[in-house]
């Protein structure tokens, strides 16, 4: 029986019940509803940070309620809604932009500079409490891709989706909304300064557009669609769309609402096609890294893909949250640089539960 983060709380020290956890030193436990999980780290500070981490994403879950589907962006609502009262990462020492990917080449390089400089810049103003929008977008500019919607292709995309780990433009960001938090949770990259915790300015660092969209348009890219009539629509544009796609062969299609010109219906519809019918996604095969094997290694990219490609089956879903719980346990046990693993998994629905064995 899984239990919901949202109404579980935090604490350091072990579980007062659990007499053979008594002993053991730099413990914290999660207390939900269902039961409460004792967890132990290194040492009192990594316990620390564990706990004020986790209370950080709890937040942020509760935070992420469900809204009122709207369209196009309404700024005026992020603002209203965002919480504004708590004052994160100051004792956060997470390493930001290990994992950021370089661009081979010029193309689609975003923003321009050094994407782990950028970060680096971000994470310090996060530490002194003085972070500013223009360094999270910035920081989020610089990763490959992330200079065009991941959705439209427009220039500039100012807002994200948190937990399908793309960068959107603010119509796309609107056909997000629609969609519902359960299925993305948007903030923007300029007002919702507060979402932007070093753990999820990592993840996103250690991602972008391109990448990401390696995963949710993977028979697009793959030519499933057949490239030549994609070539055909490129060649079309060319000359009046400041996309990047025009005078040269692209690389990749074009994005899945690329064609719909801003029309609200259309980009909902495309949208749906790809983030919940998930149209464009591969099912996973055996050679995709589990949920523990991309946690315990940190690598966030392998575990969007696994994330994005599991089944989503009601059939399989107790499979399912079972890797989740034990990819969430996997990123614990390697202690607070696992942040950014431990945040995607549980904006994806990893549930940490009062049985720990799991089991069938
Ligand atoms: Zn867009």
């Amino acid at each position: 029986i899984a239990s919901d983060l949202t109404v579980s709380c935090v604490k350091h020290g072990p579980d007062p019940g659990d007499r053979a956890a008594a002993d053991r030193p730099f413990c914290f436990r999660v207390i939900a509803p269902t039961g409460s999980t004792t967890l132990q780290a290194e040492s009192e500070e990594e316990a620390s940070a564990w706990v004020s981490d986790l209370q950080g994403v709890i937040a942020e879950l509760i935070s992420m309620g469900p809204r009122n589907p709207g369209f196009p962006g309404n700024a005026a609502r992020e603002t209203t809604t965002r919480r504004g009262d708590e004052k994160k990462g100051d004792e956060k020492h997470v390493a930001l932009g290990a994992n950021a990917r370089k661009s081979s080449s010029g193309d689609g390089g975003g923003g321009g500079g050094d994407p782990a400089e950028a970060l680096a810049r971000a994470k310090k103003e996060k530490e002194t409490g003085d972070v500013s929008a223009d360094s999270v977008r910035a920081a989020l500019a610089s990763v490959p891709g992330n200079a065009q919607c991941a959705d439209c292709g427009a220039p500039d995309p100012d807002w994200a989706s948190l937990n399908l780990v793309v960068m959107v433009c603010h119509r796309c960001a609107g056909a997000h909304r629609h969609l519902g938090a359960h299925v993305s949770k948007v903030r923007s990259a300029s007002l919702d300064l507060d979402a932007w915790t070093p753990p999820v300015l990592s993840l996103f660092a250690s991602v972008g557009n391109d990448r990401a969209n390696d995963f949710w348009e993977a028979r697009r890219r793959d030519g499933t669609v057949a490239p030549k009539v994609l070539r055909l629509e490129a060649a079309i544009k060319e000359g009046k769309d400041e996309r990047g796609f025009a005078g040269k062969e692209p690389e990749h299609p074009p994005p899945v609402a690329f064609d719909c010109a801003g029309d609200p219906e259309a980009t909902i519809a495309a949208v749906t096609r790809k983030y919940v019918a998930r149209a464009h996604v591969k099912p996973a095969t055996a050679t995709v890294a589990s949920c523990v094997a991309a946690s315990a290694s940190l690598d966030v990219p392998a575990l969007l893909e696994r994330l994005v490609r599991s089944s989503t089956d009601r059939r399989d879903a107790e499979r399912v949250a079972r890797e989740r719980r034990e990819g969430l346990l996997a990123a614990v046990a390697r202690g607070e640089e696992a942040a950014p693993v431990a945040a995607l998994l549980l904006m994806h629905g990893a549930r940490v539960d009062g049985d720990g064995d799991g089991g069938d």
